[in-house]
């Protein structure tokens, strides 16, 4: 059987966007989006076009420029916003309109104070006034993971007949669990009349930590189309990041038998680059994209990724752009790694020799986080000056 193919929905400049220091200017956003096009997602969120003149450039100038993807702009289920968004869009090759409108009781007394027969009017409406202006139309049931179920599959029923042809279920609070937010798509597509016609998209975020498993739970359970950001950034925790996804299901085809079109090579340099621009730090022990994600420091694992990197490695680091493994040198460290790293500074040491460098390597390595080139250097030429144990050190024939 042929594995379902996955829409990659790249959120990194709206949602993403909306966290604490990562706004990023027009040509910032530009770059990036460039880039995305390289990674091969298949939707670009562009912007929030009525949220300022900014967003409505960068959007404009992103869908006049990135043709291949799908360009998606937000608006609320309002005439403004969905014409603002119409603008900015209608020079894409693909534009896409995002309506969003909260369906959850508490967000419908606290913060918009309508009923719920207003939310579904005002949905259906919105859906529809975008569809007149743009053949691909998503809506998104805000707070959906905390809306009455009966009353989510209303409105879901009304703006699928509205002609939406992707509704987006957000889990806006972070608050879901994957097996019940499984269960809510999978119920989604029992009980909501039409939606075989429309994709089903997932829109998790992180608060809980679960907005990776929680977008896979959904891709399991029948959503086609997943929302997601580099390097999970995202309001509040974030959302579920691009590069996890992506590679849960390149690593484990077995359980998760979906394809996306995302080049994963690029996705290191994706991460990198959205770095760079917002200045905001990858965190080191972050999956895929982390400084440490393919770092070994233990002994026991050095030995076993030089003699098979498949003892401690489930991917390449090549395979998602990451250069080359990266053996760290500390107090961890074994004969093994050592010995590699002098031979690759050019010296090679036999076992006694390399057993006294290896002594002083621990004693040094006790004192630091981490050994560098330049302390190898040093401890080599300290050890040759003493005359260690009586040999020294022969340098490797240098090409
Ligand atoms: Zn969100």
């Amino acid at each position: 059987m042929e594995p379902a193919r996955i829409t990659v929905f790249d959120t990194t400049l709206r949602d993403g966007e909306q966290s604490p220091g990562c706004s990023m200017n027009v040509q910032e956003k530009l770059r990036l989006a460039h880039q995305l096009d390289r990674l091969g997602v298949d939707v670009i969120e562009a912007g929030f076009p009525i949220a300022s003149d900014g967003d409505f450039s960068a959007v404009q100038a992103i869908a006049a420029t990135v043709r291949r993807p799908i360009i998606a702009g937000l608006a609320r289920a309002s005439r403004p916003d969905i014409e603002r968004a119409w603008q900015s869009l209608r020079g894409a090759r693909q534009p896409r309109i995002h309506v969003f409108l909260a369906t959850s009781d508490i967000h419908l007394q606290h913060k918009l104070k309508i009923s719920r027969q207003r939310c579904l009017e005002q949905a259906r409406d919105a859906v529809r006034l975008a569809k007149s202006l743009c053949v691909d139309v998503e809506f998104s049931p805000e707070d959906a993971t905390r809306t009455d179920r009966e009353f989510l599959y209303q409105v879901l029923e009304a703006v699928v007949e509205a002609g939406a042809t992707t509704v987006n279920i957000p889990d806006t609070v972070g608050y879901s669990m994957p097996a019940e937010f499984g269960d809510l798509i999978r119920s989604i597509r029992e009980r909501v009349r039409g939606v075989q016609d429309a994709t089903i998209s997932a829109h998790c975020h992180n608060d809980l930590g679960l907005a990776v498993a929680n977008s896979l739970a959904a891709v399991e359970a029948g959503a086609r189309q997943v929302e997601c950001t580099i390097n999970g950034i995202g309001e509040r925790a974030g959302n579920a990041a691009l590069e996890e996804i992506v590679m849960a299901m390149r690593v484990r085809p077995d359980r998760y038998p979906y394809e996306t079109a995302v080049v994963s090579e690029h996705l290191f340099r994706t991460s990198q680059l959205l770095s760079e621009t917002t200045q905001v730090a990858v965190q080191p022990n972050k999956a895929i994209t982390g400084r440490n994600a393919f770092a070994h420091e233990a002994g026991i694992h050095q030995d076993g990724m030089l003699k098979n990197p498949l003892t401690y490695e489930i991917m390449t680091p090549q395979s998602v752009g990451v250069p080359d493994s990266r053996l760290v040198l500390g107090k961890h460290s074994g004969r093994h790694a050592l010995a590699i790293r002098c031979e690759r500074l050019g010296f090679q040491f036999d076992r006694r020799e390399l057993d006294e460098i290896y002594r002083r390597f621990v004693v040094l390595a006790d004192n630091l986080k981490q050994v560098e080139e330049h302390h190898l250097l040093g401890l080599i030429h300290e050890g040759r000056s003493e005359g260690m144990a009586g040999g020294s050190g022969r340098t490797a024939a240098v090409p």
